[in-house]
């Protein structure tokens, strides 16, 4: 089975806007994959499907052969998302931000406190546990996301534009992060509008643009016809 396969995924807004129109898309496990594309070509709204936040108007989805209509729940357990805008709850500490997301999961309280502190050290945000998220700096806010969304620990990450507005230091030290993470077997999906970021980490790309998917081969493949 794949980490993700989409067929025929359309998408039209309530406003009317088609924003995908017949997505196909294959991702293997154990891959790093970006999801490369200008501002406005269905890549969040991809996402959101995937993630189960955006309905989709038609198509399939299965994410490490779970069914997005029939079995839902299980999807979404499998998966880690790191969305685009901070949405934390501001005013609760980053320890306990990790302790009520693995809550969610129906991950015991002393298990969960248990992998926030892994993630909280991996992440180098330990001394910081004890710190509301809005007084965050964008950079551990960005870091805090990636901590939760692997709280429960997902088989397939996916991150919507990760280094947005996060300068070149941070954006190389969370690269090396993913890095190893996909080495140690996660799965990690990514959206970029930026062709570099798809370069230095991923294997496989797919080009999407007005809410199609234009181009979709290996990165070496694509580098060599650039
Ligand atoms: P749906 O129920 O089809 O998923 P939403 O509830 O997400 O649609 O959106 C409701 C309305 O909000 C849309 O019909 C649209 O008018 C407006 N809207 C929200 N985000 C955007 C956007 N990025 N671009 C254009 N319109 C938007
Ligand atoms: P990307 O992530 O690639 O920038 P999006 O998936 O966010 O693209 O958006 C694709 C298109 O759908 C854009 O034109 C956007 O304005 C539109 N859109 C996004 N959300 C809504 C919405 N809720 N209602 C109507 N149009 C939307």
């Amino acid at each position: 089975t794949h980490a993700l396969s989409i067929q025929g995924l359309t998408k039209t807004y309530a406003n009317g806007f088609v924003a995908l129109k017949g997505i196909d898309l294959e991702v293997k496990q154990g891959d790093f994959f970006a999801l490369l594309g200008p501002n406005g070509a269905g890549k969040s709204t991809t996402i959101g499907i995937i993630s189960t936040l955006v309905n989709k108007s038609s198509g399939k989805v299965s994410v490490f052969g779970n069914d997005l209509d029939t079995h839902p729940l299980q999807l979404k357990r499998c998966i880690g998302v790191v969305p685009q805008e901070f949405n934390f709850n501001q005013f609760e500490l980053a320890f306990n931000i990790l302790v009520t997301q693995a809550g969610y999961y129906g991950i015991k309280r002393a298990e969960a406190k248990v992998r926030a502190e892994q993630l909280l050290k991996q992440l180098e945000l330990w001394d910081k546990r004890d710190t509301q998220a809005r007084l965050l700096s964008g950079g551990m806010k960005r870091r805090l996301m990636i901590a939760r969304a692997l709280v429960h620990g997902p088989k397939l990450l996916i991150l919507d534009e990760p280094t947005a507005g996060v300068d070149i230091e941070l954006r190389r030290s969370m690269w090396d992060y993913l890095i190893k993470l996909n080495r140690e077997g996660t799965t990690i999906i990514l959206t970029t509008h930026y062709l570099e970021e798809a370069e230095q980490l991923c294997r496989n790309i797919a080009i999407i643009d007005h809410g199609q998917i234009i181009e979709n081969t290996s990165m070496r493949t694509l580098l060599t016809k650039l």
